[in-house]
């Protein structure tokens, strides 16, 4: 196994064994359900956005397996302190690094999230890592204030 292999395991184990922003955030916003029945993950995703369209605070609340955890521990620490439009881009970053090979400029964009690109080596996985960023998604765009996304 290569070191950069050893770092993204490093990266995904430290997120999922102590995940940040895991937690209700009580005046939240914006709020979706994620559930991706593949694997049995599941997240609720809390948004706090101010008047500015500014993510002032975001958590989760869920189980799942490791990379789902570590995806929406490693999303809700990127969120903090963007605007909406920031993470509608992060979002099509992150999609473009999981969905189509050999695009490196995204997975360098990403900084800290890159570590996730790892997870394209297993195709079954993917899912599981795209499940927090599909509920974001849907927490920002959908009409609904509380939609559920399901992966399939
Ligand atoms: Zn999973």
């Amino acid at each position: 196994m290569s070191d950069l292999q050893d770092l993204y395991q490093e990266v995904i184990f430290d997120h999922n064994r102590n995940p940040r922003h895991f937690k209700k955030v009580d005046d939240a916003n914006r709020k979706a359900e994620g559930f991706n029945p593949l694997c049995g993950d599941k997240l609720t995703l809390y948004l706090k956005v101010d008047e500015d369209g500014i993510i002032t605070d975001a958590g989760f609340e869920g189980a799942g397996c490791a990379i789902s955890v570590a995806s929406a521990s490693l999303m809700t620490d990127a969120l903090i302190g963007k605007t909406e439009q920031e993470a509608e881009a992060l979002f099509s970053h992150f999609h473009g690094m999981m969905m189509e090979e050999g695009k490196g400029g995204d997975a360098q964009r990403l900084g800290k999230l890159g570590v996730l690109s790892g997870v394209r080596e297993f195709p079954t996985r993917v899912k599981c890592a795209t499940l927090a960023w599909h509920t974001l998604q849907s927490a920002l765009t959908e009409d609904d204030p509380e939609p559920t996304v399901s992966t399939e």
